[in-house]
């Protein structure tokens, strides 16, 4: 059998096959702030800088999906494989980020063919602000800005997902991500809320 390049979810989005991910390496896709990679007492913040994210295994295989979604069939591969698994939501990157346009481009072409899916994602790629924009007007994708204690305040215009020690998440309605989504009725999917999270 081929290898997939979607994964069902984890611990957190569910295993029951509700959630699907593609997920692409961190820091060399993202725009990483100090605060990812030296947050944690000149340790990384960044979730997909710790744990399990660091096996070898788990790199590889998301240098092995980087290098897939650079070839011209990725798109309809991506297609293919959510029709078979029909999932009810996907979640891009929960590690890595949107990392050119060309790439943007792809995605969008995914969640233009998959309507009956709902997509999200947190980026910090303000730097590709108006492909981020144009693929956050699909009907079926949300996206938020990540915000951490360099990036403060939300630029793009999108609702953001912000760690809990900034001052923001008092100042704009936001709900706290309680890190279970299958109690959470998948809220994040359905609605383009601020949400918060505590800073681990
Ligand atoms: S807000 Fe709810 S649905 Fe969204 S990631 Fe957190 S637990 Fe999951």
């Amino acid at each position: 059998m081929a290898r997939m390049l979607i994964t069902k979810g984890n611990h957190k989005l569910g295993t029951d096959g509700a959630v699907y991910c593609f997920n692409l390496p961190a820091v060399s896709t993202c725009a990483p702030t100090k605060w990812c990679l030296e947050g944690k007492d000149g340790e990384p913040s960044c979730y997909a800088l710790n744990g399990r994210f660091k096996w070898p295994n788990v790199k590889d295989a998301y240098e092995w999906r980087y290098e897939e979604s650079l070839k011209s069939d990725f798109a309809g591969r991506v297609i293919d494989e959510i029709n078979k698994v029909t999932p009810q939501f996907f979640r891009w990157h929960v590690s890595g980020d949107f990392y050119n346009e060309e790439y943007i481009g792809k995605v969008e072409e995914i969640v233009i063919a998959t309507p009956n899916v709902l997509h999200r994602t947190t980026t910090r790629r303000r730097d590709f602000a108006k492909a981020v924009l144009q693929l956050n007007s699909q009907p079926n994708m949300i996206i938020r800005e990540s915000l951490d204690t360099v990036f403060r305040n939300p630029t793009l215009g999108l609702p953001f997902a912000a760690i809990d020690s900034i001052d923001i998440i008092n100042e704009m309605d936001a709900t706290e991500c309680k890190e279970d989504c299958i109690p959470c009725e998948y809220s994040c999917w359905k609605e383009p809320v601020n949400m918060y999270f505590k800073e681990k």
